[in-house]
């Protein structure tokens, strides 16, 4: 089965608005077996609404739009399908009762202005809206030659709004009245997963994936760089959900083979999220040193709810007089190896652990950039190191370069320190 997302509104086509209603509805329609077949796009303007419905019921089985059901002039997306339907718009009972239970819920009186939104193309129904004004809109619509037929839902642009609409009403109409059962004479349910890894460019992660990557394979692997990320993103298209995720499972787990505890998570999960419960898991805490980062690491740490668990505090010694006032790195240290060296993050976490009493401390140091680069340290040249009250080898340092802005290079630093962190937790040594 295919489906067209369809979202309405000048603030889109602007760019003033990111659509995110797009892409959660086709995670939302994928899941219950239908294949996104575009994505749509039009401004608050009567006539290409209109376009866009005439353009699209023959190229999909369910046309899914949001936005423009708004009581104001700039609201036409009622108009638009009454004008492509033609069919005149007509006073909707029901629908003047859901606006005006709305209005009465909040103790207002119902603006003239509102009775619109309870206005139908005759032959339409009305889609209950339990969370504001707008009613949504269905209809099934069947040409004039009864070749092409197509399920039409309009739902109002507010995020929320049509989240909780398209869950009481358009999934049950869509899926066949059963949460999580497929479409009728549907293709099949879509499963996604997505597995992520840092630390390896993506070409190194596809390489290791290999045939896994095959571009006619099912379940699909693809993989996406997203915020020094390397996701995989794994697509399952089977008839069954039982079948999607017996298959899901198997891909998974000859991805997780190839790839190792380079993958640290999942889907929703977040590095500093996994780290912290590795700490929390081994009742150990863990403490930061931080200058070219100016705290971002802490922060990274310290996003986790639950973090006071395993973090009691950190430090950020942007100048070489604090990294000796406030941890101990030596002066001598500091004028023969430089600030950025891996002698000073040593010292600099072995400052930090002794002062705090965690179990484990990171620090970090680097040319941030944009200025600062020299042709032995280059702007992205990141010294970081590891100390841990358990390792009798008193810790581990690396160097690394990081491409990018001074953003990208003082992000990819922290999440390295959490890397290296992570690795150290698992009792293995960094696979790169
Ligand atoms: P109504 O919700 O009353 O039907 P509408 O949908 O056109 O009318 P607007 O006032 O245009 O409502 O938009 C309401 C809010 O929802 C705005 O903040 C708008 O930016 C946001 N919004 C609309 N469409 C989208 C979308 N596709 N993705 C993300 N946000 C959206
Ligand atoms: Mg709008």
């Amino acid at each position: 089965m295919r489906a067209i997302i369809l979202s309405i509104g000048d603030e889109l086509t602007l760019g003033q608005t990111v659509d995110t209603n797009s892409a959660w509805l086709a995670k939302q329609l994928a899941g219950i077996g239908f294949r996104p077949a575009a994505h749509l796009t039009v401004p608050d303007d009567r006539d290409a609404i209109r376009q866009a419905f005439e353009e699209s019921v023959g190229r999909c089985d369910a046309l899914v739009v949001s936005g423009g059901l708004g009581p104001t002039e700039d609201d036409l997306t009622r108009q638009a399908l009454a004008d492509f339907l033609n069919q005149p718009l007509e006073l909707a009972p029901a629908a003047l009762e859901n606006v005006e239970r709305f209005f009465r819920a909040l103790r207002r009186e119902m603006p003239e202005k509102n009775r619109i939104q309870a206005m139908l193309p005759r032959g339409a129904e009305m889609i209950e809206n339990t969370a504001g004004t707008a009613p949504g809109i269905y209809c099934n619509y069947l040409s004039g030659d009864q070749k092409t037929v197509c399920e039409i839902f309009i739902m109002p642009g507010v995020p929320k709004e049509m989240k909780i609409m398209f869950e009481r009403s358009v999934r049950p109409k869509l899926a066949g009245g059963e949460p999580g059962r497929v479409g009728p004479g549907s293709a099949g349910v879509i499963l996604s997963k997505t597995l992520h890894t840092f630390g390896l460019g993506e070409s190194a992660v596809a390489e290791r994936l290999g045939e896994l990557m095959r571009r006619d394979r099912n379940p699909s692997v693809g993989t996406t760089v997203a915020n020094g990320y390397v996701s995989l993103r794994l697509n399952a298209y089977f008839p069954t959900p039982a079948e999607a995720e017996r298959q899901m499972a198997e891909t998974a787990s000859a991805c997780r083979a190839a790839l190792g505890d380079l993958i640290w998570g999942e889907d929703e999960q977040t590095l500093p999220e996994v780290v912290g419960r590795l700490l929390a898991g081994a009742r150990e805490t863990v403490t930061t040193a931080e200058s070219c980062t100016g705290g971002l690491l802490a922060k990274l740490i310290t996003d986790v709810p639950g973090s006071s668990a395993y973090f009691k505090q950190g430090w950020v010694t942007y100048a070489n007089d604090a990294k000796t006032a406030l941890l101990g790195v030596s002066p001598v240290t500091l004028q023969r190896e430089g600030a950025v060296s891996e002698a000073v993050v040593a010292e600099m976490a072995a400052g930090a652990l002794e002062r705090s009493g965690a179990d484990s401390a990171l620090a970090i140091s680097g040319v941030a950039g944009p200025d600062g680069g020299t042709t032995e340290k280059p702007v992205g040249t990141v010294c970081l190191a590891l100390v841990a009250r358990r390792d009798a080898a008193g810790g581990s340092t690396r160097t690394f370069i990081f491409h990018g802005d001074r953003e990208m290079v003082r992000d990819r630093s922290a999440k390295m320190a959490l890397t290296m962190l992570r690795f150290h937790l698992l009792g293995k040594p960094l696979p790169f």
